[in-house]
């Protein structure tokens, strides 16, 4: 059965009412899942970080390992050498002999030098760690709270949700033919606050408030044709009210 145009605005009216529930729905909502999810970044951006120094630090440690097994070679070298001092059999063995230990010596303080300097990196990480790690906790709890206010609002709202989407579904696709549901689909998605059908209100546009003249304010209550408005684009599903005096026309 074909819909008179005033049951068409009807049901029009009605879809937005419905459609604005929804919106405001997801408002109450707000930002929370996008928190959640910079909230989410930030954690792997952390963990990441701590499995990057951790990693450093392992190579720092096998560094300071190889030093202490290298200054150890050296010290054994050292004690060989002076054994073989002992028992030398003329002065130029023996201070050939001087030399390796004195060199040995020099490597035992290159390598007890670059292990210094390796722990002092190992500890700078560490710090690092540490402070990255307090970042990543604080991180963790802002997280906790902000997905338990999450689920109290989403578990609030999921109810009311669903039964305003069963509605609106139903109202957007048995009642109102394809091509009114397409433009107002198209004017929803261009207005700013979601409305795609408004009342006239104190004479002027319910949707960007410019003024309505009176002549096209009776046709809208007359409701004989979809009358969109001029500035806007937005249907007209009625007017708020006694129409404004007409100053010319029908003169209601
Ligand atoms: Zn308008």
């Amino acid at each position: 059965m074909e819909l008179t145009i005033a049951q068409k605005l009807d049901a029009l009216l009605k879809l937005q009412s419905l459609d604005s529930q929804l919106d405001e729905l997801i408002k109450i909502r707000g930002g929370l899942p996008e928190e959640v999810r910079d909230l989410e970044d930030d954690i792997a951006g952390f963990e990441t970080r701590i499995g990057k120094f951790q990693g450093e630090i392992k190579t720092l440690e096998e560094e300071i390992e190889r030093n202490r097994v290298a200054k150890k070679d050296a010290e054994k070298l050292i004690t060989k050498y002076k054994d073989q001092q002992m028992n030398v059999r003329n002065n130029r063995e023996f201070d050939a002999i001087s030399k390796e230990i004195e060199l040995q010596s020099l490597e035992i303080e290159l390598v007890e030098k670059r292990g210094n300097e390796s722990q002092f990196r190992v500890r700078g990480k560490e710090e690092e760690i540490k402070t990255t790690q307090a970042a990543l906790n604080e991180r963790k709890e802002d997280l906790k709270a902000k997905k338990q206010e999450l689920d109290q609002i989403t578990s609030e709202s999921q109810e009311e949700e669903k039964e305003i989407i069963k509605q609106r579904d139903q109202q957007a696709t048995t009642i109102i033919e394809p091509r009114l549901l397409n433009s107002y689909k198209k004017i929803r998605g261009n207005a700013l606050n979601g409305l795609a059908v408004v009342m006239v209100k104190r004479g002027a546009c319910g949707g960007c408030f410019n003024v309505v003249p009176p002549q096209r304010q009776a046709d809208i209550k007359d409701k004989k044709k979809i009358i969109v408005c001029e500035h806007c684009g937005r249907i007209f599903a009625d007017v708020e009210g006694v129409p404004e005096p007409a100053l010319t026309g029908r003169g209601r």
